[in-house]
């Protein structure tokens, strides 16, 4: 797999490589809320710096800070 197509999984302190179509590793993914994970699906076509893409993330980061 080329590099370009991975990027590093966003949950702090994971070091798992998953593909750029997928927001976070298995794991980490099924981890998150059901509707966390709806919000990240609906802000997928955003850039990493549209406010929306953002609150999706601080979701992630919430709902993963809740569940270690
Ligand atoms: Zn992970």
């Amino acid at each position: 797999m080329s590099h370009e197509l991975t990027h590093t999984c966003p949950r702090r302190g994971c070091t798992r490589v998953v593909p750029t179509h997928l927001f976070a590793c298995r794991d980490d993914w099924y981890a998150l809320s059901k509707p966390t994970r709806d919000l990240i699906w609906a802000t997928a076509y955003l850039t990493p710096f549209d406010p929306e893409r953002q609150a999706a993330f601080r979701a992630a980061d919430e709902d993963w800070e809740r569940r270690p």
